[in-house]
């Protein structure tokens, strides 16, 4: 079992917006499962927040998953992965190599995300609307994720969801 508990052969996609505290919740597995896309913008680009860096960083971080996927490595997917698009293709490759995807959603409150906006680097901080809007993709995901393949969905303040599900694997 890994800790926080999530079954060995998952992947993990957090589901939040800007200042959620997703990043916050990866550092709790070791670095080397956890692929983050402001990680490989900065890799791609120098700079983290550099938006026009996304593709390829997005492209890298397909590549990456898919290698780490062949593999039967828990992984965890630290992005916002709050659109639909964004997330099909990491629910596809884990579906592709027996991988169950969970989802995490990151439910912080708006007022929050946009607090911790302020103390940030310029090249980070991400607009207040910009904010709300994801916060918003995130909520009306919600009821469609089982549909897009996930194998359960829980919210990131009580992982103890998942001791059921976890229960019913190991039987
Ligand atoms: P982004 O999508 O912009 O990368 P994020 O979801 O990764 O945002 P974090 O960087 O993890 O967000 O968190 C934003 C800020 O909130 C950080 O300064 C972090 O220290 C703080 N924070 C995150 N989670 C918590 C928490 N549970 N309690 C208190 N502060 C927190
Ligand atoms: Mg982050």
């Amino acid at each position: 079992l890994i800790y926080p508990p999530m079954p060995e052969r998952s992947l993990v996609v957090l589901i939040g917006p800007a200042g959620a505290g997703k990043s916050t919740l990866a550092a709790t597995w070791p670095a080397s499962q956890v692929l983050s896309l402001d990680a490989l913008r900065e890799t791609v680009s120098n700079d983290a927040g550099d938006q026009a860096a996304t593709a390829d960083a997005v492209a890298a971080l397909h590549l990456l998953l898919e290698a780490r996927m062949r593999r039967r490595l828990f992984t965890v997917v630290d992005a916002t992965n709050v659109s639909r698009s964004a997330r099909e293709p990491l629910v596809a490759a884990a579906l592709r190599h027996g991988m169950l995807p969970i989802a995490v959603l990151v439910t912080t409150p708006g007022s929050v995300c946009i607090e911790r906006q302020g103390p940030r680097p310029a090249n980070r901080t991400v607009p207040e609307a910009t904010v709300l809007q994801q916060r918003q993709d995130m909520i009306d995901s919600h009821r469609t994720l089982k549909a897009e393949g996930f194998a359960e969905v829980v919210f990131s303040d009580d992982l103890g969801q998942l001791l059921p599900f976890l229960e019913r694997l190991s039987t």
